[in-house]
């Protein structure tokens, strides 16, 4: 049954823009988590935690670049850099300076980038991390976590997360590539230790989200990851972080400084760049001296580097490093009055179940009353809650991702005023799923 969005259906610009839209973009966006039924809002402006539609109205954001706008919409150290570079040159293809400057930023910040290769995107930045695991290694086999999700490419779009959880497996996708990679639940690391033993000799590589956040939010149980640290260590297989959303977010250092866990490579994008396209792939000396031109493995981009984007995201590093005292406190602040404020509601209102998990910047509301603590039981949560659940606050100006499968994020720019409006508006919605 097609649900529809009530304002959304109100919303006539977005709806002309959508009808031409689809006429040219397939689906009408440019990458699927963006659209939902009837058809998606279209953005005119963003800045600080609003985000502005073509139907000029202002919303609560918490989508915030799936997690990207760490510091905010527009934050402006990191568009003064932007702009400074503008005028100096958009894209060079020589090295810069620039890169040099941002490689040791992320080196200093994050605990085991003993070297970092930038490249512009998250999925670049796994992809290429696995080529390196399969390379080191001299094994083949991939093994992720159900509901993972790390980019939309072959070896990992299996089993995935976000957009794709509702997918069984991508058309054009290979089953001889998919073949190779080995699915395991999150949070059992019994489970892992057997499927690395059984493939011992093949397993290159496990690829994680420390915190898994595109199956809505889910947190890992105490010493499970030192347990995989161990267990990958013991079978000389590749540990990669996908910390593209926990990277510079959970801590300066990601999830690895937050779970104090060294894993030996670590891929980042998003909070990296504050909003521009920029990514990293960081990891030991040994591992990352084999890519090209230092060693044999291929990997290459016209605009990795890119001046503009590493001059943003010196920039949100900067501000990262001589505020972190005071950031990586308030927004987790924020986020807990904000969790806090929706537990009392839901405890004065009575009836629903919910099981809310958050972390740091993070959260997300489950409508379950079991714990969440891996895919099989986020996929129990119920999916017609949650859509009424974004109807209703979308109605109310706060924007929440479309998906169950999502996470939401607050940034150093929502204030006191958000979580009040944000509390009452989760209040309201939640009297209308009752109802
Ligand atoms: N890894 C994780 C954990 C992600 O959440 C994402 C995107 O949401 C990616 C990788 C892919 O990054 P990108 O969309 O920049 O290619």
């Amino acid at each position: 049954k097609r649900q529809t969005s009530v304002v959304a259906a109100a919303s006539s610009r977005s709806e002309q823009l959508y009808n031409r839209a689809k006429k040219v973009l397939p689906g009408g966006v440019d990458s699927p988590v963006r659209y939902f039924e009837p058809y998606p809002f279209f953005a005119a402006s963003a800045r600080g935690s609003k985000l502005v539609t073509a139907d000029h109205r202002t919303l609560t954001d918490y989508c915030m670049g799936y997690g990207a706008m760490l510091l905010g919409h527009g934050y402006p150290s990191v568009l003064d850099a932007a702009r400074s570079q503008l005028d100096k040159g958009t894209l060079y293809c020589v090295p810069t300076e620039l890169e040099i400057k941002l490689a040791e930023l992320v080196s200093k910040a994050v605990p085991c980038a003993d070297m970092v290769r930038l490249v512009n995107t998250g999925s670049e930045a796994t992809m290429n991390a696995i080529r390196l695991a399969r390379a080191f290694t001299k094994k083949k086999k991939v093994i992720k976590f159900d509901g993972g999700y790390h980019g939309a490419h072959d070896y990992v779009l299996v089993k995935a997360g976000s957009g794709a959880a509702s997918l069984p497996a991508s058309e054009g996708v290979l089953e001889e590539a998919s073949a190779q990679t080995i699915v395991s639940p999150y949070n059992d690391a019994a489970e892992l230790e057997r499927t690395i033993e059984r493939n011992r000799d093949d397993a290159a590589c496990v690829i994680m989200e420390p915190v898994l956040a595109n199956i809505g939010l889910v947190l890992p149980d105490k010493n499970y990851l030192s347990d995989v640290r161990k267990i990958t260590q013991q079978n000389d297989t590749v540990l990669i972080f996908d910390e593209v959303v926990t990277g510079f977010r959970l801590a300066l250092g990601g999830a690895g400084e937050f779970f104090g866990i060294r894993p030996d490579l670590a891929t980042f994008a998003k909070a990296l760049g504050n909003g521009f396209p920029v990514g990293a792939i960081a990891g030991s000396k040994e591992i990352m001296q084999q890519l090209a031109p230092a060693g044999r493995v291929y990997q290459a981009s016209t605009f990795a580097g890119n001046p503009v984007s590493v001059s943003a995201a010196i920039a949100a590093l900067s501000t990262l490093f001589e505020a972190k005292d005071s950031i990586y406190p308030q927004v987790a602040r924020t986020c807990d009055s904000i969790v806090e404020g929706i537990r009392e509601e839901l405890e004065d209102i009575g009836g629903i179940n919910c099981t809310i998990n958050s972390i740091g910047s993070m959260y997300q509301v489950f409508f379950t009353a079991d714990r969440v603590r891996d895919e099989a039981s986020a996929k129990k949560a119920d999916p017609a809650k949650f859509r009424k659940l974004f109807d209703e606050l979308l109605r109310r100006n706060v924007f929440i991702p479309p998906s169950q499968f999502e996470t939401c994020f607050v940034s150093y720019a929502h204030d006191e005023d958000d979580v009040d409006r944000t509390v009452d508006a989760y209040s309201e919605a939640f009297k209308k799923i009752k109802e």
